[in-house]
């Protein structure tokens, strides 16, 4: 009932401020990933704010009025602080863990997981750390009752991968797939971006495999149209994120533009979230995609 009331409010009035946003629950990690947009900046002599502080500080949001409809928890590992999400998940409708997926994964209701996989073993490998992958496919599993989704960030090193990792994670991610581009960040590796035109060429190879394996990739298609290079530069220029999203760090003070920080290149953003939020907000592409849905 929550998510048909959530549609109907956001169908007539759009996306209210503050509505959704993001959490960074830790400054650590288990990993160390090379292009990790989070460790681009330093967070390692920040202080984690306290559970207690962060408490008071959800009290106060909800005091405020803010919607609390969805909480994006990141980091760093969120899991490596998951006593904080256990905390914090009660004060919103919804709740998304964006994790590596090495760790254990508790079994809370509202949530949706989101676990990243960046290409498949070999460009993982290269990617993120080698040794882990195997681990990562056996968590997800043995938790066939979590709503798991796997997201994939397409780079220069996983570009090639989207029909591989389509076959091999779809029959096993409950929440299907989602990818995104890589979005440059300021101390990160340059030549992971993709020019446009590659970008163009894999959003059509995206479209063509929502056709093969239908309910796999968990994107709208109006989604992708709003992600290819004709339409990107309109959506990020009014990126409803920066606008009407809260985003927090580790130390609980609000972030700069969005959860990337002030160093993401919006220009270039290729982050879904800014693109989902448009697509929702967008009255005549709902009606486009809930035709297409009724009459698929
Ligand atoms: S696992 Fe995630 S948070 Fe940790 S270093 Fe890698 S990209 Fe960053
Ligand atoms: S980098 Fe992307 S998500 Fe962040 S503010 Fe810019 S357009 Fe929005």
């Amino acid at each position: 009932m929550g998510k048909v009331r959530d549609f109907s409010r956001l169908f007539l009035f759009g996306l209210p401020k503050n509505s959704i946003g993001s959490i960074d629950v830790t400054n650590r990690c288990n990993l160390r990933c090379e292009h990790c947009y989070f460790f681009a900046e330093d967070h390692d002599n920040e202080r984690e704010l306290s559970i207690e502080k962060w408490i008071e500080k959800l009290e106060a949001m909800k005091a405020d009025g803010h919607p609390m409809m969805l909480c994006t928890w990141v980091g760093g590992e969120p899991m490596v602080r998951k006593q904080l999400i256990d905390v914090g998940r009660h004060y919103f409708r919804h709740n998304t863990i964006v994790t590596n997926g090495t760790m254990e994964l508790p079994n809370w209701p509202n949530c949706t997981w989101v676990i990243s996989i960046d290409g498949t073993e070999e460009a993982f490998s290269r990617m993120r750390a080698p040794g882990i992958y195997q681990k990562i496919k056996q968590n997800v599993l043995d938790h066939p009752e979590l709503n798991i989704q796997i997201s994939c960030v397409l780079t220069s090193i996983t570009k090639d991968c989207v029909e591989d990792l389509v076959k091999e994670w779809g029959p096993i991610a409950r929440g299907g797939i989602i990818f995104d581009f890589f979005t440059p960040v300021t101390g990160l590796d340059e030549s992971l971006w993709l020019e446009w035109p590659t970008r163009d060429r894999l959003i059509d190879q995206i479209l063509a495999l929502k056709q093969t394996y239908p309910g796999v990739i968990n994107m709208l298609d109006s989604t992708l149209e709003l992600m290819r290079s004709r339409n990107a530069k309109q959506v990020t220029d009014n990126c409803e994120f920066r606008l009407k999203a809260f985003a927090f760090g580790p130390t609980g003070e609000p972030k700069g533009k969005c959860m990337m920080g002030d160093n993401a290149d919006c220009d270039r953003c290729g982050c879904v979230v800014p693109f989902h939020m448009a697509t929702l907000s967008n009255r005549r592409l709902m009606i486009k995609e809930t035709v297409k849905r009724l009459t698929a």
